[in-house]
């Protein structure tokens, strides 16, 4: 095929940027050819044709087709009827197509191919669901590492050059929210902050940021056509004033936007002035803290919108996952009383649900008081055994209700040894509620 691309690179028609030529971006056998106009692509159809008669191989029709842009800036007369030939086989022509595994669309219509790579992501994370059933199933940090491992990458083949839209990047969160329910035992209906914050994840869109970022990084990296055209790109854009609804389509400068976003500008720009380009591993952490520290702005955001997730907000500070999750990871045992502990750190617990009136209050006791996790920790009279035992292990005599319920969260300096005995307790108290609440059923 190298001929065949110095052949068309040769005729000097089709696409370029600035002076860069970028006729016929391939891989392998796989190739796309780009022209302005109906006369140039046909002139360059015909050479192809050629090659594949010199060397006696035969152009498949049905894996052809074609997509115009724009089609307002082409000659009126062929407006519509564009019509483009392989030898005398017409060339279909589509809105939508799948190039090395891009999808590419004509009128920017790529929710199909959005939706496909969700199911198959889910499809891969189930398919890991039966591991560890016998013993309650996976830890939510070793499920959460299959995920990242083996359903993200499925879920976002080709993201740093894909053009979603917003409505696609929701789609691809809802799924991302729905795992991270999943993982963490939580019921669909819970909270959004709390389906990824406590595994210390990346939001979708902050991970595609990440990835464009590296995708920038490999870009400059090697001596190719593909870094010259990106230097070229991004110099001109950070000198010149552009016209922000230009180049939708254009990768380059949606990472150019992001670096804006980021407030990385001068990383880039450094990189590009100074032709000295950091190693991979320190341009990572760089990109990395720069999506944290938006992503937890935007957490501690969303959390005063639940005004209930209080407590969850004041364990996200720098993303890493939760305190509970990582005693569960490291001591399997108590996956059930960790478990117990971040349903009522989330909101995802059970408490004031089960009133026969609708009301909030405790039914259990006759303080007359709504059932919060405050109540049912330190106040409600019906787990004073228990809760004697918690303010032992904490060694809390004195402190304000504040202080203990910060303990008892795992929010303060408390060891994981005197954690492990406080969520035991914490567990026994919520399955004596539930037995109790069984007991007044009947
Ligand atoms: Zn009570």
């Amino acid at each position: 095929m190298a001929d065949l691309i110095q052949d068309l690179c040769e005729m000097n028609i089709g696409g370029h940027i600035d002076d860069v030529n970028c006729v016929c971006p391939s891989y392998a056998d796989d190739m796309t050819i780009i022209a302005t106009n109906q006369k140039d692509m046909q002139l360059m159809l015909n050479t192809a044709f050629e090659h594949s008669r010199r060397w006696r191989y035969e152009i498949h029709p049905a894996k052809c087709n074609f997509l115009t842009f724009n089609d307002m800036v082409t000659d009126s007369s062929v407006k519509g009827h564009v019509v483009l030939k392989i030898g005398d086989t017409r060339i279909p022509k589509v809105n939508f197509t799948v190039h090395v595994g891009i999808p590419i669309s004509s009128k920017n219509d790529i929710s199909q191919y959005v939706n496909d790579r969700c199911t198959s992501g889910k499809r891969k994370f189930c398919s890991l669901l039966g591991l560890g059933h016998k013993t309650g199933g996976l830890s939510p940090l070793t499920a959460s590492k299959l995920y990242w491992a083996f359903s993200i990458p499925t879920m976002l083949f080709g993201a740093p050059v894909i053009n979603y839209q917003a409505s696609d990047v929701e789609k691809l969160e809802l799924t991302h929210r729905e795992i991270g329910k999943r993982i963490q035992f939580f019921p669909k209906t819970s909270a959004n902050p709390s389906a990824t914050m406590p595994l210390g994840w990346l939001s979708i869109d902050g991970y595609i940021t990440v990835l464009q970022m590296m995708y920038l990084w490999s870009l400059l990296r090697f001596n190719n056509i593909y870094r010259d055209i990106t230097i070229t790109r991004l110099v001109k854009m950070f000198h010149v004033t552009y016209d922000n609804h230009a180049d939708i389509f254009s990768p380059i400068r949606r990472i150019f936007l992001k670096t804006k976003m980021l407030g990385i500008e001068n990383l880039v720009k450094n990189a590009l002035n100074s032709g000295y380009l950091p190693s991979k591993r320190s341009w990572r952490l760089q990109i990395v803290n720069a999506v944290r520290s938006v992503e937890v702005k935007q957490f501690f955001l969303q959390c005063s919108c639940y005004g209930k997730l209080l407590y969850l907000r004041d364990y996200v500070t720098d993303l890493k996952p939760c305190i509970w999750w990582l005693i569960c990871q490291k001591y399997p045992k108590c996956q059930s009383q960790c478990k117990t502990m971040m349903q009522l750190i989330c909101n995802a617990h059970v408490l004031n649900t089960n009133n026969f009136n609708g009301s909030k209050r405790c039914i259990l006791c006759n303080l007359c008081e709504t059932e919060t996790i405050e109540h049912f920790i330190l106040r409600c009279p019906m787990y004073e055994p228990y809760r004697h035992n918690i303010f032992e292990a904490l060694g809390c005599r004195g402190d304000s209700m504040g202080v203990i319920m910060k303990k008892v969260l795992g929010l303060s300096d408390v060891s994981c040894e005197t954690l492990i005995i406080v969520s035991s307790c914490v567990h026994k108290m919520y399955n004596h509620r539930a037995n109790l609440l069984a007991l007044l059923d009947t």
